[in-house]
């Protein structure tokens, strides 16, 4: 953000304002925690701050300081739509297109508010008078961090808002080994543990609270990869029976994908997973150096994301994605192989 952008910003807040704040929908703990982080911080103002998420979001986040305060607009829509539509100031966090919050989609883009979009997705849409988006960074928590920076105010970062910002940093860094992860992310990092971040049960909170099921669904879909050596590509497919099979819960497939991309010499991971209540196939991309799966979720599978993590979307049955998606590869057998 340039002075004059921060400047507004402050202006803007300087008197009191009825916000809302929105992650994307299903939303991860990086939109969680950066919209909980900018909650907390907003309300020691004189503002109203609602968080209004397109839908629910995984158990495994369900701790976290302020969580069940967040409207969920698909079980609250009338209440939602009444609190956009009072709204003077949207902040938009963890995404940077509105075809990404899904069914709030109509409501929002028809609210009168000024716009404040907080954001480390590629490609961002022109919808906000204010954009903070920097691609370079390691998640949107860490730069809600340089946000309350910018405005003057990192000492009143507390416990609540520190463990919210560690939490999305260690979850879209895969606890701090990503790329990414810059010096300065580490040293955002130091200050949170220092204002009350509790790293070791923050760790603890997201990554072990396995069921049983989740690990045979994660076995499930072990014994489903496909090596194709050629492309030095792997995929994962989760059928919709073997969701039920293994009593699927909202999150339980998260992070599978990554362990394709650690089979030795993997250069791009893919996870092909049936949705329970629609009939699409959703995607998850994952690759290593420079091969960008942004730019192979947007020309083919109507997503986007990052370099190195996308995500898109096949209305074609399992069968049909598989099919489309090897003979895609063929397309890329050199920057591949
Ligand atoms: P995941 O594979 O974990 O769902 O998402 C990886 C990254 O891609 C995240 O940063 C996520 O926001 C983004 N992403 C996932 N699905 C989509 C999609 O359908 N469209 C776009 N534009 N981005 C997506
Ligand atoms: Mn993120």
């Amino acid at each position: 953000m340039n002075k004059a952008e921060i400047q507004g910003v402050k202006t803007l807040l300087e008197t009191p304002k009825d916000i809302v704040i929105i992650p994307h929908k299903n939303p991860d703990g990086d939109a969680i925690g950066s919209t909980l982080a900018l909650w907390h911080y907003l309300k020691k103002g004189q503002h109203k701050v609602t968080i209004v998420a397109p839908n629910d979001y995984p158990s495994f986040l369900k701790w976290m300081p302020g969580e069940a305060e967040i409207v969920k607009f698909d079980y609250e829509r009338d209440h939602a739509k009444k609190i956009l539509k009072a709204s003077n100031v949207i902040f938009t966090l963890d995404f940077n297109d509105l075809s990404r919050i899904g069914d709030m989609e109509a409501t929002v883009a028809a609210c009168e508010a000024t716009f404040i979009m907080i954001d480390h997705h590629q490609q961002p849409s022109n919808y906000a008078k204010f954009m903070y988006s920097n691609t370079t960074m390691s998640s949107t928590c860490e730069m809600v961090y340089h946000f309350i920076t910018f405005l003057g105010d990192e000492d009143m970062i507390n416990a609540e808002m520190a463990t919210c910002m560690y939490t999305g940093i260690m979850t879209d860094t895969g606890s701090f080994r990503f790329k990414a992860t810059t010096s300065t992310t580490h040293r955002i990092i130091a200050n949170l543990i220092d204002k009350g971040a509790e790293n070791a049960s923050i760790h603890n909170a997201i990554y072990d609270t396995n069921s049983l099921s989740r690990l045979q669904l994660l076995g499930c879909a072990l014994k489903n990869l496909v090596v194709l050596e050629a492309y030095n590509t792997v995929y994962i497919t989760v059928s919709k029976e073997e969701l039920i099979r293994y009593d699927f819960k909202k999150g339980d497939t998260e992070g599978f994908v990554n362990y394709g991309l650690s089979l030795k010499g993997i250069k791009f991971a893919a996870i092909f997973i049936e949705n329970l209540q629609e009939p699409y196939v959703k995607m998850s991309l994952r690759s290593k150096g420079d091969f960008s799966v942004n730019e192979f979720a947007r020309a083919h599978f109507n997503g986007g994301g990052h370099t190195n993590a996308a995500g898109g979307r096949s209305e074609a049955s399992m069968e049909g994605t598989v099919k489309k998606f090897t003979e895609i590869l063929t397309e890329y057998k050199s920057v591949l192989s």
